[in-house]
């Protein structure tokens, strides 16, 4: 258990989005914005807590944010929670599935007594950072059995939840009805989209749609000869780059379950191959196993055109690097045996990686795909569907409630109905690649 103000290192400043046609409003609105705020934060520091450093959307997003407060004058910090106790871990992860809706919905006095003594240890350290006028944001459902003590505190608490679902059921009743005792402490909340709001926060809520930064590694513009030189440095573009180094190492499953270097197996065909990429987390509910199913479907009634051709590449970061991602072993686990037993033949058409964390690699990868796919069983918001519309690249995605909210079938893409149905995917997947004008 720990509490660890993180550095902020970010490169970039809100000059940087002044040249640029689409995003000067949005800096010059948020000078604007700060004018207004910034006396009432004088003097107070605000915090930002989450449960990671590193890994997923939030702390993706938290150095950026942070250091363009920091230039807009406010006084902020960053600190990370976290446990190293595998039980917490797995019970958070639970929650987490069971907003989502999913999950068996039971969380019990034992699932309490841990919640809260892991959180009151991490409240006490925390106490020890904060000013007797600070302001604490508190990011999604992990941390946030602290809120009692930051009350105790009189400080002001925000709760920003990047997750959520669009109905209730059982999972999501049981979930909110745990959380309930600790939003009831909470000043003000923060979701992504109205439909994921719990009757406890309607009236003290706002909303934040998700948003990219367009000038980040992940996302910004790549010349053609860039996108194909980090593919060949990750040893993705099947071509010789031996004797240049090679910082991001990609691995490739083979056929008998070994993993080997990218540039050692054989070639995919990026920049060359119609390809359909989904890159995400290892987690279920991310729907991978099925969208090779779907993948294998379509493959089998391929009679030309691009679907012969194209190839399945499902990547995710190593889930055995990352100690609290049991559940990301076990997917990529049941992935690789499905992979195991595909014939032969449609095994040389899927590509399934490990990435290193460099988000120049996942945006190479992604203007190097002929469709990115998205086949989230739920999903509050994606990233990914969003990355790839920026990009210009044509997406396939389930009609997981965010992403429905992304896209409108046959205008910004196309949303399969049901993430689970493999028939469903491959007729989709057909339809995409075999559709000349795209
Ligand atoms: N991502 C990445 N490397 C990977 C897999 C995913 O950088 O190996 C990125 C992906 O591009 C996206 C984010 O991780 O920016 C995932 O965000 P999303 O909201 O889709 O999923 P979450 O992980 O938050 O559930």
């Amino acid at each position: 258990m720990s509490v660890r103000v993180v550095e902020v290192e970010d490169g970039r400043s809100l000059a940087d989005y002044d040249g640029h046609l689409l995003l000067e409003p949005a800096a010059a609105w948020l000078r604007a914005r700060a004018d207004k705020v910034l006396p009432s934060l004088r003097g107070r520091r605000v915090w930002m807590i989450n449960s990671a450093a590193e890994g997923g959307a939030v702390a993706e997003m938290l150095p950026h944010m942070v250091a363009l407060l920091r230039e807009l004058g406010v006084e902020i910090d960053w600190a990370v929670v976290e446990s190293d106790r595998p039980e917490f871990l797995d019970l958070t992860k639970r929650i987490h599935n069971l907003l989502h809706g999913a999950g068996e919905p039971r969380l019990d006095a034992a699932d309490r007594e841990l919640f809260e003594s892991v959180n009151r240890a991490n409240g006490e350290e925390l106490a020890s950072l904060l000013g007797p006028r600070d302001l604490v944001v508190i990011h999604d459902p992990q941390p946030l059995g602290m809120a009692p003590q930051i009350r105790e505190l009189g400080l002001p608490l925000a709760w920003r939840c990047h997750i959520g679902l669009d109905r209730v059921n059982e999972a999501t009743r049981v979930a909110w009805g745990f959380l309930e005792g600790y939003l009831a402490l909470v000043d003000h909340s923060i979701f992504t989209a109205p439909e994921y709001v719990p009757g406890v926060l309607r009236y003290k809520s706002s909303l934040i749609r998700p948003a990219l930064d367009p000038l980040s590694d992940k996302n910004r513009d790549l010349r053609p000869v860039e996108v194909g030189s980090v593919l060949a440095e990750a040893g993705l573009a099947g071509i010789d780059a031996s004797g240049r180094e090679t910082p991001a190492r990609v691995e490739r499953l083979q056929p008998d379950g070994a993993w080997l270097p990218a540039s050692e197996a054989p070639p995919i065909g990026f920049l060359y191959r119609p390809l359909v990429v989904q890159v995400s987390r290892w987690d279920r509910l991310k729907g991978f196993l099925p969208l090779l199913e779907g993948f294998a479907t379509a493959k089998s009634a391929a009679a030309g055109g691009e679907l012969e051709a194209a190839r399945l590449v499902l990547c995710g970061p190593d889930p055995y690097s990352v100690a609290d991602d049991p559940e990301g072993v076990e997917t990529l686990e049941q992935v690789a045996a499905r992979f195991g037993e595909l014939d032969p033949a449609l095994q040389a058409d899927v590509a399934i990686l490990k990435l290193p964390r460099n988000a120049l690699l996942v945006n190479a990868i992604q203007r190097a795909s002929t469709v990115v796919a998205q086949n989230s069983l739920q999903e509050g918001f994606g990233l990914t569907v969003a990355e790839a519309m920026w990009k210009g690249v044509p997406v396939v995605a389930s009609a997981a409630c965010g992403i429905r909210q992304q896209i409108d079938d046959g205008v910004e893409g196309r949303l399969v109905p049901n993430a689970e149905d493999p028939a469903g995917i491959a007729a989709v997947l057909a339809e995409v690649l075999n559709d000349p004008e795209g």
